[in-house]
């Protein structure tokens, strides 16, 4: 370590020989000050209707930018929030942050805003938090519907208390919110589930649309999912749309929704407000 020079070679050495539980710990006391400071952050990434190209949501994506600068992808601190119980905290704010752009987009539109904001749900905070209260508190914060909002959860939340999940899932329905299964075909694969809970939506995972192209059963599986979808009176939104082929062939296929880096990366709140707008004019 000490004949390493640049700081940044010595952090990465040093890093290394950290043992697991020391790096979670030194991550998971950093993203409780980052969440008590305010210096988490969300972006917003499109939801397109795909036959018409409409904007009809922005997922809230959260991001954090730690004390050495160095921007973190959820994929590394959302399941140290999971493990650690700070995904209560860290979801409650992600919620109320959410609403209050959704309420600052409104005001900027002169209340002709029609989008809606997706929030995702970890299936800790299904367990643990009682969330249908925690999205009322944030909507009547900040003055909204429930109709502005999506949950998005994934097939985790559902495995470990069926039937709890269920009534939460039902409370949230009663707010008037709309429930997008995500990452759907990753997880859990008892399907009798679709048939109870109240979803409007599933979102089919990135991993079987990027490549679709050039695969068959990448194919089969999306038609597969569209068709179930359909028969079950639910939405579909196709995630990791990369290119126009891409949107194209999931529009021909029936899928009604589509994300991705094609239409936009998640972006800072001012700039996705600036893409909406310029979209409805
Ligand atoms: P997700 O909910 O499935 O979100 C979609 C992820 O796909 C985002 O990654 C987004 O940036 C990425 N993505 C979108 N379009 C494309 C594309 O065209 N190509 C590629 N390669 N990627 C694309 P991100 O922002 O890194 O988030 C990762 C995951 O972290 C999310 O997956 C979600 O499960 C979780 N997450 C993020 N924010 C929150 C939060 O506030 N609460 C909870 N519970 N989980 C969150
Ligand atoms: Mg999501
Ligand atoms: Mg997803
Ligand atoms: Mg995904």
């Amino acid at each position: 370590v000490k004949r390493a020079k640049a700081t940044g070679r010595t952090e990465t050495y040093q890093s290394r020989t950290f043992d697991l539980a020391r790096r979670q710990f030194s991550i998971e006391t950093e993203l409780r000050q980052a969440i008590e400071s305010g210096a988490m952050r969300l972006h917003f990434q499109p939801i397109s209707d795909l036959a018409s190209g409409r904007i009809v949501s922005f997922e809230a994506l959260a991001r954090w930018k730690n004390l050495r600068g160095v921007e973190l992808s959820p994929v590394d601190f959302i399941p140290v929030a999971e493990e650690s119980g700070l995904i209560v905290p860290l979801g409650r704010w992600a919620m109320h942050e959410a609403a209050r752009v959704l309420a600052e987009w409104d005001q900027k539109a002169g209340g002709c805003c029609d989008v809606s904001v997706s929030v995702n749900l970890s299936a800790i905070q299904l367990q643990r938090d009682h969330v249908a209260g925690m999205v009322r508190e944030a909507l009547d914060t900040y003055d909204l519907t429930g109709d502005r909002l999506t949950l998005e959860l994934t097939e985790s939340a559902i495995v470990t208390d069926p039937d709890r999940i269920a009534q939460t899932m039902r409370a949230l329905k009663d707010l008037g919110t709309r429930l997008a299964m995500d990452d759907f075909g990753t997880g859990y694969s008892n399907l009798a589930y679709l048939q109870k809970l109240p979803i409007d939506v599933l979102k089919i995972d990135r991993s079987f649309i990027s490549g679709l192209l050039s695969d068959r059963d990448k194919v089969a599986i999306v038609r597969a999912v569209l068709s179930l979808a359909s028969a079950l009176g639910m939405e579909t939104t196709a995630e990791g749309i990369e290119t126009n082929e891409l949107a194209q062939t999931l529009a021909a296929l029936g899928c009604t929704y589509g994300q991705g880096y094609l239409y936009a990366r998640p972006l800072p709140a001012d700039q996705a407000y600036t893409l909406l707008s310029a979209s409805r004019t």
